[in-house]
């Protein structure tokens, strides 16, 4: 990560070094020694975002002081017109406000009269109360208020108070000691040794996930195996003392962007290598994007135990991407493994270990956490729930952060063992709640001082990504992209990704932007989890997006408004055919052979389970109509659970070719007994449509 010096960043920002510095131990715990130190520029940025909300709310303040100011002259003239004879005083009180001078020092105790303060300020009374009542303070003349509301208001006229057994010089000195206090603290402070954070990596079917469940399973001990079937994507496990903590990514490979995204938050790479199977694409893939991240690999040559394993293969095929094992001279870390007899699975640890102290990874506990989201999903009951890897300082309960576009005050925090916490020190993984919103995988977090100012800082990022994004669109369409682009009309395909889960969502909008071309942009305007809505269809509408569905479907109302509006909304089970479909669509060949057709849609309202028969739901039928040969899946809060066929169709006891619209029906779906009460059915067939003619 790039750094900056302190200097720097104070000079752009128009402040001192001094007040950099206390402001870096203000915000984020970080301490820094003097003008020649280095912060991250993760820091400086958001140092920078704060500096800029102040500033805003500062100028706002102003106006608003001014235009109450104008309206004080204003009375004054009027008073001076009403009464010509007191012309002379007014003009007078009008010079002493020209000769305002700023930072006079108001020595007061604990409390003030109003008046007695408006005399100290050489203020006419009626001023101070109204500035008072800006402040939100009622007060009549001889009433008495305290310090900190005196202080605010001494500051609106430009001058400080102090109380009265301090001076001036004491607080100063008060300062200066503070900052000493600061850069004391600053030559003790330590960075001090963190665990690793892995990510496995690999070609689909080659072991991740089983070399992952083989590690958790002999590394945690009995008494945390109950908490450890806790999913929170990532966990840590203890070798020999040494703790190294695993990224627990989602197993699908086409997702090259979570890997990128791995990388990110990677100190270490376990790239799995088949030994029965050896280089494979995503296994080229997986070598690149380390070496463009410059994370180290050790490769776990997997499934030594078959008979048709291969090490050396595997070790030459390797050195075509200029990775030379070690026992063949070079210094790639080879690993023989396998998940299914944790064969050579302490070596492995044993690795990351010694790799990791060779990269002598630090962190300082001691400041403010920040870190990187994992995953994040809505949860009925606990509301946006994020899994969060903290990378450096140490997260607190009650800390509040500010993620990405979201923020909250952390209510709770769960580890990777399913237990409660209070704190998350460096490379640690933790589920925090209370969050305002659902953050997107990938987001960075930072603990700011207070809720406040993450709030203020998120609203401010989102505005600003709201006028990105209105700048940029341009109308478009799937259907009619193709003529579009010739026509010049178009330069950017902008889309709405929908998905199951949030890592799903990260990765399809990645590998959606990915098709960009010279010509056309793809841009994923909006990507999130959960069904596509009413919400999702405006949004398309307005910035001429298409909505692409990723394991989801439309709502109800989502249908209608779409085909009101002529939003188009594309939904998929697997992310290579919506690649394609894009692909086409921007090549101008989209040439669909079927054509889905929805029958209906009716909603599971009572649940039976019968031995030897399996699970019979008792519907009813919403809208359109359920055929006995059709086509169905299940949702389950616009989730699509499964895909499948219907194995019977009844209405009472006979079988049925179909059930209509506000009819009642009994139904069992083919391979699948875990319908619940609730979830909706929805029928479809595929149509065959002529192909189009270019
Ligand atoms: P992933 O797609 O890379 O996560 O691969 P999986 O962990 O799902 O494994 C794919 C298949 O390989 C599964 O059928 C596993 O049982 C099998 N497998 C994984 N590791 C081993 C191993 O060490 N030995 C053998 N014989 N099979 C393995």
């Amino acid at each position: 990560m790039s750094k900056i010096r302190i200097y720097e960043l104070a000079k752009e920002l128009e402040v001192t070094n001094k007040e950099l510095i206390s402001v870096l131990m203000e915000e984020f715990g970080v301490e820094a020694k003097n003008h020649m130190s280095v912060i991250d520029e993760e820091d400086a940025d958001l140092i920078k975002e704060l500096y800029e909300e102040q500033k805003k709310e500062a100028a706002e303040k102003k106006e608003i002081i001014e235009e109450y100011e104008s309206k004080i002259n204003e009375d004054i003239s009027k008073q001076q017109r009403k009464n010509s004879k007191m012309r002379k005083g007014g003009n007078k009180r009008n010079e002493e406000k020209v000769d305002e001078t700023p930072d006079e020092v108001i020595e007061m105790e604990e409390t003030i009269v109003v008046k007695d303060l408006a005399d100290k300020l050489k203020k006419p009374v009626v001023e101070v109360i109204r500035a008072l009542i800006f402040q939100g303070v009622m007060a009549s003349v001889n009433q008495e208020i305290d310090f900190n509301t005196a202080e605010k208001l001494v500051d609106s006229f430009g001058s400080i108070a102090v109380l009265k057994e301090q001076n001036v010089g004491d607080i100063a000195k008060e300062q200066e000691d503070e900052i000493d206090e600061i850069e004391d603290e600053a030559s003790e402070a330590k960075e001090t040794k963190r665990p690793p954070i892995v990510t496995v990596m690999g070609h689909v079917d080659h072991g991740k996930t089983s070399l992952l469940d083989a590690i958790k399973k002999s590394k945690v001990t009995a008494t945390e195996a109950g908490g450890i079937t806790q999913h929170i994507g990532a966990y840590t496990v203890d070798v020999n003392g040494e703790r190294i903590t695993f990224l627990d990514t989602p197993g699908h490979e086409a997702f090259t962007s979570m890997r990128a995204r791995g990388a990110q938050v990677t100190d270490i790479v376990i790239l799995v290598v088949a030994a029965d199977d050896g280089i494979m694409p995503q296994t080229v893939e997986a070598i690149n994007h380390c070496k463009a991240a410059e994370v180290p690999m050790i490769i776990a040559i997997n499934k030594m135990d078959k008979e048709s394993a291969n090490p050396d293969r595997v070790k030459q095929e390797l050195t075509e991407y200029g990775l030379v094992s070690e026992d063949w001279g070079g210094d790639t870390i080879c690993v023989p493994v396998s998940a299914h007899t944790k064969e050579g699975l302490d070596n492995l640890l044993e690795m990351i270990t010694i790799n990791a102290e060779m990269l002598e990874l630090k962190a300082d506990a001691n400041r403010r956490a920040k870190g990187t989201v994992i995953e994040a999903k809505l949860d009925k009951g606990r509301g946006p729930v994020a899994s969060i890897l903290v990378q450096n300082g140490t997260l607190k309960s009650g800390d509040s952060i500010i993620v990405g576009t979201t923020y909250g005050r952390i209510r709770a925090m769960i580890d990777d063992k399913g237990k409660t916490t209070k704190a998350a020190g460096p490379s640690m993984p933790v589920e925090i709640l209370g969050l305002s919103e659902v953050p997107a995988a990938g987001d960075r977090f930072t603990v700011v001082r207070d809720e406040k100012t993450a709030r203020i800082m998120a609203e401010s990022r989102k505005e600003k990504i709201r006028q990105d994004h209105f700048q940029t669109s341009n109308r478009v369409s799937m259907e009619n992209l193709y003529n579009q682009i010739q026509e010049g009309k178009v330069k950017e395909l902008s889309v709405i990704v929908k998905a199951d889960v949030q890592g799903s969502a990260e990765a399809v909008k990645q590998s959606i932007e990915k098709l960009s071309t010279d010509n056309v942009k793809v841009r994923v305007i909006h990507g999130a989890v959960g069904a596509i809505t009413e919400t999702d269809v405006s949004l398309a509408y307005a910035s001429n997006a298409i909505i692409i569905g990723f394991n989801v479907r439309p709502d109800n109302n989502a249908i209608t408004v779409a085909e009101r509006d002529n939003v188009e909304i594309k939904t998929y089970r697997i992310i290579y055919d919506a690649l394609d479909d894009i692909k086409s669509a921007m090549i101008g060949m989209l040439e669909p052979e079927y054509k889905e057709v929805i029958t209906g849609r009716c909603e599971a309202r009572q649940v039976y389970k019968i031995s030897n028969v399996g699970t019979i739901a008792g519907c009813y039928v919403l809208n359109g109509k359920i055929t006995r040969n059709c086509k169905v899946r299940v949702l389950r809060d616009g989730i699509v659970i499964t895909e499948s066929t219907l194995a019977s169709l009844k209405r009472f006891k006979d079988d049925v070719k179909e059930a209509a619209a506000g009819y009642e029906c009994g139904l069992s779906i083919e391979k699948f007994n875990d319908i619940k009460e609730g979830d909706i059915i929805e029928g479809y067939i595929m149509e065959e449509i002529k192909p189009k003619q270019l």
